[in-house]
């Protein structure tokens, strides 16, 4: 049995008594699920898997370099300690981070309806507590968050690169640290990229004021607040409802559900912020010394974030991967939507920290867990170069030869070579995904069929596919024999559009929901998994009620240009409500000198820095520092205005028909039709405001 390499140890939280203590208090916390350690399905609908997934599974662990342990010896060197809790609370009162509910994991069972490899990847990220990456130099403290918290040690005190996503997991770390190693003050800041793991929780660890009177410095790479930002602002209620799909953050922490982020835990639920840096890395390598620590950045734009960079110790010969190098296939394409990464450059940036630091011995990251070696690091390194440079080279070879985007997927293969080794397999970024975005990248959506030119919407096509095959009975019947015969993907095509042609039909939806569960638990990648289990329970009984649309961090919304919230508000505005508008608005924000002219013209919102109309109909004077309050949802225009604090000078008539037109977006849109929940959502977002969650659009 496999699952006897993943023995549990005092490194790693997990033991009889542990998961004891987690069925007691499994009624005040609600990530434990109390079904989760008998390994009992969370859903009364759920089914166990099939004897097709079974034996898919053994198919697949046959061909997987079990023999190959160094991961976990890795994972476990430089322990030092766990911390006494499993909890870690939100200053708001609710639980901002639990180990507790993953318990389960650590019984040295082997999950059936758990990919064997994705299971493997599961129990490493159970590492929990102080690590010792470089004795008296550098330290990690893992487990607190889907970021590691790496604390370097200077002469004065802590340089924190990568505070976590919120800022109570990122304190508490700090707190274990100085408890454990001796009390030492926070000295530097580094953000690693744009991510908002990578720097969300800073106010856990520093003091804006401190930052602001110069004491410590922030490190980021070029562009970093700009791109911080811009990733996620237009499309951001989309991502975060696609987020909620790929991280399944609300689905049972489960054997048969949320089991693993492939690169953590999950995504820690407490106070997110952002303090501006104040060291901005703009060349390719760039020599910064901190509290007596001599650091080379490596400047890595368009790699796993817009702006990012790596980091090199040559006193010590350590190396700092940011997210460039972790355990697991990457991205190219997220599911939860964003621009499809460059993945040759990716590679390129990989090949030049390996030929300007080639005496490297110690390697570490913001997620996994660090390699010793000069011959081990130089074998990942090489792994992930490799990696990301074959899909980019030749999924476009196989273009070239006419290889579509609805092909490519079924067609590349990642080198046997490299199948072989872990850090190469796809956790993270599924192979298919990234394959199919490179053709994207380059090529686009369309492939080439006139058919696919101007294809009908899946609502409209589905009633003639269901007519065409006979009815519902039929595609029932086929269905039901697929599913039989393990040819799950085959059913998901048909019983779709039974979906999309009957969306009263239970039976269907509950046939559907059965491919996808079987399809999720042959899935190595969490996106692929949890996409799958997500939409299964969807399909069920319909979409969770409660998920609410979030406020933002108000350091966020700051951090935002007046330009990119006007922007804003040309997208949340409907433009069908807006025919027959024609105005002009002056927006004045003195404390910052700037000014703006916004049009409405041709039913949508124009808007440009720099100018203003004498003849416009309105001019609106507010401070910026005033419009941050409107921006977050604390305050309105009107009250602003009362206190006078925003002037309106003309005629009122455009600021009442902008606002009459603005939709207030929540994560709650139907995948299929029919299962939106009664419930309406919990939303407290104001017009004007802006008004989800960044929170949720991590990697
Ligand atoms: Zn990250």
């Amino acid at each position: 049995m496999f699952l006897s390499k993943f023995s549990t140890s005092g490194f790693i939280l997990g033991s009889a008594m542990a998961l004891l203590a987690s069925a007691a208090s499994a009624q005040t916390n609600p990530f434990v699920d109390p079904k989760a350690a008998s390994g009992e399905h969370f859903h009364p609908q759920g089914k166990p898997p099939s004897a097709a997934t079974l034996q898919y599974r053994d198919s697949v662990k046959a061909g997987l370099p079990f023999e190959d342990e160094r991961d976990f010896e890795e994972h476990r060197r430089g322990f030092l300690k766990a911390p006494p809790f499993t909890k870690i609370m939100a200053d708001a009162g609710h639980i901002a981070w639990d180990m507790e509910s993953y318990q389960f994991l650590l019984q040295g069972k082997d999950f059936p309806s758990i990919h064997p490899s994705l299971q493997r990847q599961a129990v490493l990220n159970m590492g929990y507590g102080l690590y010792e990456v470089l004795p008296d130099k550098i330290y990690q403290v893992r487990g607190f968050d889907l970021t590691n918290v790496t604390f370097i040690k200077g002469q004065t005190g802590w340089i924190v690169f990568d505070p976590a996503t919120t800022a109570e997991p990122a304190r508490a770390a700090l707190k274990f640290i100085n408890d454990t190693l001796g009390e030492r003050p926070v000295t530097g800041v580094v953000y690693s990229h744009t991510h908002i793991d990578h720097f969300g929780g800073v106010r856990g660890v520093v003091d804006e004021a401190d930052v602001r009177a110069g004491r410590l410095p922030i490190v980021a790479p070029e562009n970093f607040l700009h791109e911080a930002i811009s990733e996620n602002v237009f499309a951001g209620n989309a991502m975060s409802r696609r987020s909620r799909i790929q991280y399944a953050t609300i689905l049972a922490r489960n054997p048969h559900g949320h089991v693993d982020q492939s690169i953590g835990k999950n995504v820690s639920a407490g106070a997110p912020g952002l303090i501006a840096p104040t060291i901005s890395v703009s060349q390719p390598f760039q020599e910064i010394t901190i509290d007596g620590v001599k650091m080379v950045f490596q400047n890595t734009p368009d790699t796993e974030a817009p702006a990012g960079m790596n980091t090199w110790f040559p006193d010590w010969k350590a190396f700092w991967a940011g997210e460039n190098v972790t355990a697991t296939i990457h991205n190219i394409y997220t599911l939860r939507g964003a621009p499809v990464r460059n993945a040759l450059n990716w590679s390129k940036e990989i090949n030049s920290a390996i030929y300007n630091f080639p005496d490297v011995e110690v390697l570490f990251a913001s997620h996994s867990w660090p390699r010793w070696g000069n011959a081990r690091i130089l074998e990942v390194l090489r792994a992930q170069r490799d990696l990301y440079a074959n899909m980019n080279n030749q999924v476009l070879h196989l273009a070239n030869q006419g290889v579509t985007i609805n092909q490519v997927h079924n067609v590349y293969e990642v080198p046997k070579s490299l199948q072989g080794q872990w850090a190469a397999r796809s956790y993270h970024g599924a192979v298919k995904n990234n394959v199919r975005a490179i053709i994207n990248r380059f090529l686009g959506f369309w492939d080439g069929n006139p058919a696919n030119l101007d294809p009908l919407s899946p609502a409209d096509i589905a009633p003639l596919y269901v007519e065409m095959m006979g009815g519902a009975q039929p595609i029932l019947a086929k269905g039901r024999e697929l599913n039989d015969a393990g040819r799950y993907r085959e059913s998901g095509e048909i019983l779709s559009r039974l979906v999309f042609a009957e969306p009263a039909n239970q039976e269907a939806r509950n046939l559907l929901a059965d491919a996808f569960e079987q399809l999720g638990y042959q899935s190595e990648s969490t996106s692929f998994r949890n996409s799958y289990l997500q939409l299964a329970a969807e399909l069920r009984t319909g979409i969770a009620a409660g998920i609410a649309a979030n406020a933002n961090s108000p350091d966020v919304v700051r951090a935002m240009a007046t330009d990119q919230w006007l922007d804003f508000l040309g997208i949340s505005m409907d433009s069908r409500k807006a025919e027959g508008m024609r105005w002009t608005i002056n927006l004045v924000t003195p404390d910052n000198g700037e000014k703006f002219v916004v049009e409405m013209s041709n039913a949508t919102l124009t808007n440009i820095k720099g100018f203003a109309k004498s003849d416009a109909e309105l001019t609106i004077t507010i401070d910026r520092s005033n419009l941050d309050q409107v921006m977050v949802g604390a305050r309105s225009f009107e009250e602003l205005e009362a206190e006078g604090k925003a002037r309106f000078e003309g005629d009122r008539r455009p600021f009442d028909e902008l606002r009459s037109i603005l939709t207030v977006f929540t994560p709650d849109f139907e995948i299929f039709p029919a299962t939106a929940n009664a419930r309406p959502v919990p939303t407290n977002v104001k017009p004007f405001q802006f008004g989800y969650d960044l929170m949720s659009v991590t990697e």
